[in-house]
């Protein structure tokens, strides 16, 4: 018995100093360096000085000038021809977003249909279909390179590894978002408006438990829709449906307007896919998009922050 207590209060003495020296560990990668030996002892009260404007604004141009520097080194890596550009600040109220001339429905109040998002910036916006391939080097660019996109996934593809997009949403500091692209990637005018409601309301709800948030954006699978598609849409909580003006292939790009270039707020659409499906890995695709996107003069912004 007593031997069974004292191994006890030893096992209790063992779990105390491995919490201690846990929080002794976090204290120190924490930002705080207050107590650390060598630190400047803090102002009384504990507040620093505050910084002059030009000081902030010394700082602010240093971290610019050094994240410019991350990524041309990871340009240079990832064998880029050009770094790619930096995004302005993303705007303060989002643009109003009505469906593409051309793309209306008889249909009413239901979510816009478009292929460019209204602005005078000269960012892209970067999008990723389906979800068959599952290149963890693709995590490893777009992370280094800073380069913001999102995912419209479909469960049938995704279905053996969703932990892969789990990843990728944790990938970037602001999350890569994730939306729908319908649970089987049917022809969707082809199905009744019951099971257009299944394919896609299943995706949401599919998006929702994995990932623990429910998509706002869907994108139809071929960019085929009607007017039941956007009213299934609705009615499981869909804002709008990007589809896409210019396609990017690890050999080409294929452009729906005329002048075949990019214009301001453009999404560019491209896929999850591996050698064995086209000209090239992931990275070949990003790298030939991305030399496109920067020749051009063009950033890529954050789709959610403007849609
Ligand atoms: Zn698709």
């Amino acid at each position: 018995m007593a031997k069974g207590r004292s191994r006890r209060v030893l096992g209790a003495a063992l779990l105390v100093a491995a919490l201690a020296s846990t929080a002794a560990c976090s204290g120190d990668s924490g930002s705080g360096s207050a107590g650390s030996p060598g630190a400047p002892a803090p102002a009384a009260g504990g507040q620093a000085p505050a910084k002059t404007a030009a000081q902030l604004a010394r700082e602010k141009k240093a971290a610019l000038a050094k994240r410019r520097a991350v990524r041309a080194a990871a340009a240079k890596k990832w064998g880029l021809r050009l770094t790619p550009l930096e995004a302005p600040a993303p705007p303060r109220t989002k643009p109003r977003i009505t469906t593409r001339k051309g793309f209306e429905t008889d249909g009413e109040g239901l979510p816009p249909v478009f292929t460019t998002v209204p602005t005078k910036e000269k960012v892209v916006f970067l999008t990723i279909d389906d979800g068959a391939e599952k290149d963890p080097a693709l995590l490893r660019m777009m992370s280094e390179l800073d380069i913001p996109y999102s995912a419209f996934l479909s469960d049938y593809v995704i279905g053996d590894d969703y932990g892969y997009f789990a990843k990728m949403q944790r990938s970037r500091p602001e999350g890569v978002s994730l939306h729908n692209h319908t649970l089987h990637h049917k022809y969707l005018p082809g199905l009744s408006y019951a099971q257009q409601k299944r394919e896609i309301c299943g995706m949401q709800d599919v998006i929702e438990k994995k990932y623990g948030k429910r998509p706002e954006l869907f994108r139809p699978p071929y960019g085929n829709y009607n007017e039941d598609t956007l009213r299934a849409a609705k009615s499981c909580g869909v804002k709008a449906v990007p589809l896409w003006a210019s396609e990017a292939f690890p050999d080409h790009m294929e452009w729906r307007e005329w002048d075949r270039d990019l214009h301001p707020g453009d999404i560019v659409l491209t896929h999850f896919r591996g050698e064995e499906d086209w000209k090239g890995s992931m990275p070949d695709m990003i790298r030939r998009a991305m030399n496109v996107i920067t020749a051009k003069g063009y950033a890529v912004a954050r789709l959610e922050d403007y849609v």
